[in-house]
């Protein structure tokens, strides 16, 4: 599991270990074609400042080579500001006293002809606040299979599910999971996420797993 590796690494220690990286760690990390662990820790440091052009201009060379020039453009459709959460930086907040909107699947299916309209936008990103009743996955499936014939890569960005039901979307047409993990600092996180299922630190980080368990193609964390 996700939050067992992460138990591995002491946030104070590996701070330390960073910041005591030296011009030389970040040149032999430069030389490298694969890094280990402690190499992005030190092209991550304050010894790798010097060096962020050479590092640019490596990031375009291995991008170049990888990907090609392709530009790939994702357009959001916001479903539901519904969220039994508190999490303390966000106007969606449980306690924000706002009008509550949740999609009706025709109104999805108008916003997607919208879209439409707009261009060649293949790839959708669904997202929503995180309110099981209102807009779990029974509702997340319903706007999948209402969206999946106006394009051909649906993402979602929502509360993290079950395996079981990241199982069943994935074969309602869902392509993709994203999902943000503001910090990986639990006192930090405790902190800005007071309530609700997001302060479950290990249900969150461990949504990784339960997507893979469950053949999501495309697994996206956003930090
Ligand atoms: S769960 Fe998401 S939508 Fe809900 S309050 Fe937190 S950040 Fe906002």
């Amino acid at each position: 599991m996700f939050s067992d590796e992460l138990e591995k690494y002491d946030w104070d220690e590996t701070g330390r270990f960073i910041a005591s990286r030296t011009a030389s760690d970040v040149r032999a990390a430069l030389r490298k074609e694969h890094l280990t662990v402690e190499d992005f820790m030190a092209l991550i440091s304050p010894a790798a400042e010097p060096f962020l052009e050479e590092m640019a201009q490596l990031s375009h060379r291995y991008t170049l080579e990888r990907f090609g020039k392709t530009i790939s453009m994702y357009i959001p459709l916001y479903v539901s500001n519904a969220c039994a959460n508190c999490c303390v930086y966000c106007g969606f907040n449980h306690n924000n006293p706002l009008t509550r909107v949740t999609l009706t699947m025709d109104q999805v299916k108008a916003e997607c002809e919208a879209i439409r309209e707009l261009g060649p936008f293949e790839n959708l990103l669904i997202v929503s606040g995180e309110h099981p009743k209102i807009n779990g996955a029974d509702y997340i499936e319903q706007v999948i299979r209402t969206a999946r014939p106006y394009f051909n890569n649906l993402t979602i960005e929502v509360g993290p599910m079950s395996a079981e039901d990241y199982k069943r979307l994935t074969h309602s047409g869902l392509n993709g999971v994203v999902c943000f993990q503001e910090t990986y600092h639990k006192e930090n996180y405790r902190k800005y996420h007071p309530k609700g299922m997001k302060s479950i630190f290990d249900w969150r980080v461990n949504g990784f797993d339960r997507m893979g368990q469950a053949g999501v193609h495309k697994i996206g964390s956003i930090v």
